[in-house]
């Protein structure tokens, strides 16, 4: 434990003393032995749990066979995973990337190309990476400040503001992008009307609207884009997180082609393991496993709403925004304490994003340990 915890990584994360060493399903465990539910899941990422058969089967056969070829020389994964993507959002192409962070930084590009405008409207509270590109869209001042100056033209406007949105779109603008469901920024998700107003004005406006979906899409919300569940369709699509239920992968999806040969790329991008575990993610997210997270959903929404110190409880599907009368970090540890991993989502809100795959008892166990941790 000692050798881990003095291990010479820089300090960009919180030091931890639980060091992880084994996933089954919706359980880890820890070097010691102890087991913890995981309503976290890599931060909405391990969709169908740890070692799910077939990512694993997927990938294990991948690796057998070749592990890399760059994009210079075509690969089946990588053609088959733009397939299913495009079969999800029609009419669409993929750039295929290694983080969400990533995704995001074609988004920017590629609308700079197509539109050869600068300005950006993004939201506040907005979370969207941390590669200098990136960050100059996410609105948190914290996350910034210290890297300033970023990318100059990018407009935050608060979330669900309408009026706020419709003055901040004018003819400079080239992009509007917004999380459909606010994960970081404390789960807000985006009402239909500013949804709406998002689509009218970047169309009124020749900008490109993206959706970022990288935590809320790969069925999260209980549909397999969160904005499936309004009237909209957006441009652009970002993913990453959940695609390949935890290898490190990212796709930006594209309705409008605007890159050339030579514009953007990536060494690791399209990776043939991480593809062929995200083309058996996307045959796994069928409408029974739809069904299944909007019925989990609805019984630990009823479940939080009961237990002591819970203000709202917000969100889509299984990505949950518990907002507390107190702070989040010490029900975040004693939570772990009473054997339940979870997040939180700033000061006070804890967020649960567990596997898609969770039913009855984890929904028992989690409420369980998470009213013991409120008491
Ligand atoms: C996590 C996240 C990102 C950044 O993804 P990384 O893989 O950490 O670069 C971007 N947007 C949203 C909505 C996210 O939740």
């Amino acid at each position: 434990m000692s050798a881990v915890l003095d291990s010479p990584l820089l300090a960009t994360y919180p030091a931890t003393d639980v060091t992880l060493v084994r996933g089954e399903g919706a359980w880890v465990w820890d070097a010691d032995g102890n087991a913890y539910l995981d309503f976290v899941a890599g931060i909405a990422v391990v969709g169908l749990g740890h070692g799910h058969p077939a990512p694993l089967a997927a990938a294990h056969a991948q690796l057998d066979a070749l592990w890399h070829c760059s994009n210079l020389y075509g690969s089946e994964p990588a053609a088959g995973l733009a397939t299913r993507l495009a079969a999800r959002f029609p009419g669409s192409k993929a750039f295929l990337c290694n983080s969400g962070a990533e995704a995001v930084e074609a988004a920017l590009k590629l609308a700079r190309k197509a539109t050869g405008k600068a300005g950006i409207v993004a939201l506040e509270g907005g979370f969207h990476g941390r590669t200098a590109g990136a960050l100059s869209v996410t609105g948190q001042p914290a996350k910034r400040t210290p890297f300033e100056p970023l990318l100059s033209g990018v407009t935050f406007v608060p979330a669900n503001d309408v009026d706020a949105l419709l003055a901040a779109v004018t003819d400079e603008i080239g992009l509007v992008l917004l999380e459909t469901v606010q994960g970081e920024g404390g789960v807000h998700p985006l009402t239909p009307e500013f949804l709406a107003a998002a689509r009218s004005s970047s169309l009124a406006t020749d900008a490109l609207l993206c959706l970022d979906e990288i935590q809320c899409g790969l069925g999260r919300s209980g549909t397999f884009f969160a904005f499936e569940q309004g009237s909209i369709e957006p441009d652009l699509v970002t993913l990453a997180k959940g695609l390949a239920n935890g290898l490190p992968i990212g796709a930006l999806l594209s309705r409008v082609d605007a890159f050339a040969p030579g514009d953007h790329g990536s060494t690791f991008g399209g990776n043939p393991v991480a593809c062929a575990a995200a083309c058996a993610v996307l045959d796994s997210i069928d409408d029974e496993l739809l069904a299944s997270v909007r019925a989990s959903s609805a019984a630990l929404v009823a479940g939080l709403a009961g237990l002591s110190g819970v203000l709202e409880v917000r969100g889509a599907g299984l990505l949950l925004g518990v907002e507390l009368d107190r702070q989040a970090a010490p029900v975040v540890a004693a939570a772990r304490e009473a054997g339940l991993l979870v997040l939180s989502a700033g000061e006070n809100v804890l967020r649960l994003t567990p596997p898609l795959t969770i039913g009855e008892p984890e929904i028992a166990a989690a409420l369980a340990a998470l009213a013991e941790a409120l008491a």
